[in-house]
C-alpha cells in the first residue's frame, strides 16, 4: 500500500518505543524521516546516528516541536505514511496543562492540520494508549465483561487525577475528529498497555526504563502495592505500528498487550529469570497503608481508592485479528530488557 520510494515520517523519532520503529521500517526497506527535537542532543540522537551510518540514504533526521505550528511541514514533504508518536509519556509533573496537555493535544492538532496540508499522505498511525481507554483500575466494573475493549474510553482521568491518561484520551479525541472532517487520508490507532522491553538508546529518562530499574535496584523491596497493569513487548507495539500503517484493511483503535499482572507478580518473573541477584519485592502492602504512606510517594488517596487491589483485564484480540499482531512472552521481554540495562552499564 505504502510506496517505499516516499519515506515515512515518524514523530519524537528518539523516543523509547519510536526508535525501534524506526530500526524496524528501515529493516523492512522504507525510508524514514524522523523528527527530533534537538539534533544537537547526542544523548538522545546517537542510537539514530547510527542507524544513518548502517543504512546510508535511508534516514533523515529533522527538528521539530509539538507546540510549534508548521514544525513538521518539511519533515512530512512527499510522505504517505504519518506515524505521530511524540508526546510526553511523564507520571510526576508539576503543571499538567503545561507539561502534558498541551504538547498531546495542541501538538496532535498541529500535526493532523499539517497532514491536511500535505497532499501525498493517505494514513496516520496515532499512537494512543490503554490511558484513553480507562484512567482508574474500578473503571473496570463499568466493563460488559469485566475486561476492556476498544469500544470503551477514559472518563474518568482530568487535568487533577491522572492528567497523563487524560492527555492521552483528549490528544486521541482529536486525532479522530479530525480524521472525520474530511476523506483523504484515515486513521489508526494503536493504544499501547506498559511498555516494557530493550531501549535501542542509552537513556533511561522513559518511564518503561525507570520502572525497570526501581524494580531492580530495590526501591519495592519492602513491598509492592496491589497494582495491576498489562504489559507489551517495545518490539511487539513498533511492530503494530508498522502494519497499522502498512496493511491496507487495518482500521480503528488497538489495544496493545500481551497480558496483564501485579507488580508483585512482575517482580516474581523477574526473579524465576534471575534468582535473587536483585533486591525484587516479595510482598504486597496492604491497602490501609497505602492510604497512609501513599501521599507521600505521589499516590492520592483517590488513587488508592480507585486502583490499589483491583485486577485488570484487557482484550486483545482485534490487534490479533485485524494487524496479525503475535505477542511475545512477558519473561523473554523482561530478561531481554534487564540484559541491556547491565550491558548499558545502568543495572549491575
Ligand atoms: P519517550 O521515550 O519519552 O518518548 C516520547 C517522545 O515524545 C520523545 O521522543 C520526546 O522527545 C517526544 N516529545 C515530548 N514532548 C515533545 C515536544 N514538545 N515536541 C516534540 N517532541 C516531544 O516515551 P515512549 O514510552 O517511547 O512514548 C512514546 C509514545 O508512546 C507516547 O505517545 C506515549 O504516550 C505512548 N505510550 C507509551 C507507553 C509506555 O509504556 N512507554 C504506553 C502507552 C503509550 P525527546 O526525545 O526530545 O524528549
Amino acid at each position: 500500500m505504502i510506496n517505499k520510494e516516499t519515506p515515512v515520517l515518524v514523530t519524537g523519532g528518539s523516543g523509547y518505543i519510536a526508535s525501534w520503529v524506526v530500526q524496524q521500517l528501515l529493516e523492512q526497506g522504507y525510508k524514514v524521516n524522523a523528527t527530533v527535537r534537538n539534533k544537537s542532543k547526542i544523548a538522545k540522537v546517537d542510537h539514530l546516528l547510527g542507524l544513518q551510518k548502517k543504512f546510508p540514504g535511508k534516514l533523515a533526521l529533522y527538528e521539530a516541536d509539538l507546540l510549534k505550528e508548521g514544525s513538521f511541514k518539511e519533515s512530512m514533504k512527499g510522505c504517505e505514511l504519518v506515524i505521530h508518536m511524540a508526546s510526553p509519556f511523564k507520571v510526576n509533573v508539576k503543571d499538567a496543562q503545561k507539561e502534558l496537555i498541551d504538547p498531546a493535544l495542541k501538538g496532535t492538532s498541529n500535526i493532523l492540520k499539517q497532514v491536511n496540508d500535505t497532499p501525498t499522505v493517505k494514513r496516520v498511525v496515532l499512537t494512543s494508549s490503554v490511558a484513553a481507554i480507562y484512567g482508574d483500575a474500578a473503571d473496570i466494573e463499568g466493563t460488559k465483561n469485566g475486561v476492556f475493549t476498544e469500544e470503551y474510553w477514559n472518563t474518568s482521568s482530568s487535568l487533577k487525577h491522572q492528567p497523563y491518561s487524560y492527555s492521552k484520551t483528549v490528544a486521541e479525541k482529536e486525532a479522530w475528529k479530525i480524521q472525520g472532517e474530511q476523506s483523504r487520508w484515515d486513521l489508526v490507532v494503536i493504544n499501547p498497555s506498559f511498555v516494557m522491553g530493550p531501549s535501542l538508546s542509552n537513556r533511561t529518562d522513559g518511564e518503561s526504563t525507570d520502572f525497570m530499574i526501581q524494580l531492580l535496584s530495590g526501591s519495592f523491596k519492602t513491598g509492592v502495592p496491589y497494582l495491576s497493569f498489562g504489559f507489551v513487548d517495545v518490539r511487539d507495539v513498533a511492530a503494530a505500528h508498522i502494519l497499522a500503517g502498512t496493511k491496507e484493511s487495518a482500521s480503528g483503535r488497538h489495544i496493545t498487550c500481551a497480558v496483564s499482572k501485579t507488580m508483585l507478580e512482575a517482580g516474581a518473573i523477574l526473579r524465576k529469570e534471575f534468582g535473587n541477584k536483585y533486591k525484587l519485592p516479595s510482598r504486597e502492602l496492604p491497602k490501609f497503608l497505602m492510604y497512609l504512606v501513599g501521599p507521600f510517594a505521589g499516590f492520592s488517596w483517590k488513587f488508592v481508592s480507585n486502583n490499589v487491589g483491583i485486577p485488570m483485564s484487557f482484550d486483545n484480540s482485534y490487534s490479533k485479528k485485524d494487524l496479525g499482531l503475535v505477542y511475545r512472552d512477558l519473561s523473554e521481554t523482561f530478561k531481554e530488557q534487564v540484559d541491556q540495562l547491565v550491558e548499558s552499564g545502568h543495572v549491575k
